[in-house]
């Protein structure tokens, strides 16, 4: 009897029910004083329900632009994104609000709390937007400091706490919806290598946890915490990178014993 992992991913391409995100063809150009820049230039990407995957390539290859993009914070020119069945592309600013608080958790590389309101405060603060009453908010915004270790730094003022601490206060927050899809964007980039292990430790565990999480990062040892990595080169993923694929683990076969 063979023993497969109990998930079974698909092929990297082929559009399934449950993907939780499908990009095609996305493609987005700044203005800037001296030329245009094309930041994205028919990207794709698709990740499955349940996947960790991380963003790796050079600087200015488009990663940032691509994750705005997918959180709905900045529109594309070309090309469709689909969350969760939903396509984003073509939302109007309110659609797009909506689906961000549904759909979207995002962590950034300098963390971006609000820094006059407790550490509690800034977990509740998400779910109270979503149209949540403060109570059950910060009810719930407890219980995710509990998972993250952070629950005696409730009354706290984020100012007091380690770059790790932050970071983690910052996954709390983006995690607060329960959205379909984390989004983090060089989280690990502003820490220290403690600060940086403690949050690739809480990625892994959120992933554990069935979360599906998109990653962009320049670090190879958080990259290798992913369960794929997908390679962006000039405003195009190169590279989707194969999944975990269910490995069949053979059991061995008892050695027989020789009778008397
Ligand atoms: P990465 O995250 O891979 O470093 P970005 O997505 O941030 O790359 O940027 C891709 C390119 O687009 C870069 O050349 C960058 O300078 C440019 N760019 C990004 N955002 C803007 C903006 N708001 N206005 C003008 N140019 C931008
Ligand atoms: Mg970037």
């Amino acid at each position: 009897m063979d023993i497969t992992l109990d998930r079974q991913l698909p092929e990297p391409g082929a559009d399934q029910p449950d993907d939780v995100l499908v990009v095609r063809g996305l493609r987005k150009t700044f203005e800037a004083e001296a030329a245009p820049v094309r930041a994205l230039r028919g990207a794709d990407l698709t990740l499955a329900g349940g996947e960790f995957v991380a963003v790796m390539g050079p600087s200015g290859c488009g990663k940032s632009t691509l994750l705005n993009l997918v959180a709905g914070l900045d529109a594309a020119d070309e090309g469709t994104i689909v969350l969760a069945g939903e396509e984003v592309t073509g939302q109007s600013e309110d659609g797009l609000a909506r689906m961000r608080r549904r759909h979207i958790g995002i962590v950034f590389q300098f963390f971006n709390l609000l820094e006059g309101m407790s550490v509690l405060e800034n977990v509740a603060l998400p779910a109270i937007v979503a149209g949540m009453k403060r109570r059950p908010a910060e009810t719930r915004a407890r219980d995710l400091l509990d998972l993250l270790g952070l629950s005696d730094k409730a009354k706290a003022a984020p100012g007091v706490l380690s770059g790790g601490q932050r970071q983690r206060l910052a996954i709390a927050r983006a995690l607060a919806n329960e959205p379909t899809l984390l989004l983090a964007d060089e989280p690990t980039g502003a820490l220290d290598s403690d600060g940086g292990h403690e949050v690739l430790e809480l990625f892994r565990r959120l992933h554990d946890g069935g979360q599906t999480i998109l990653l962009v990062t320049h670090d190879d040892t958080v990259a290798a915490a992913a369960g794929r990595i997908v390679r962006m080169k000039d405003g195009r993923v190169v590279d989707e990178g194969a999944s975990l694929r269910p490995v069949p683990i053979p059991i061995p076969t008892p050695v027989p014993v020789p009778g008397p």
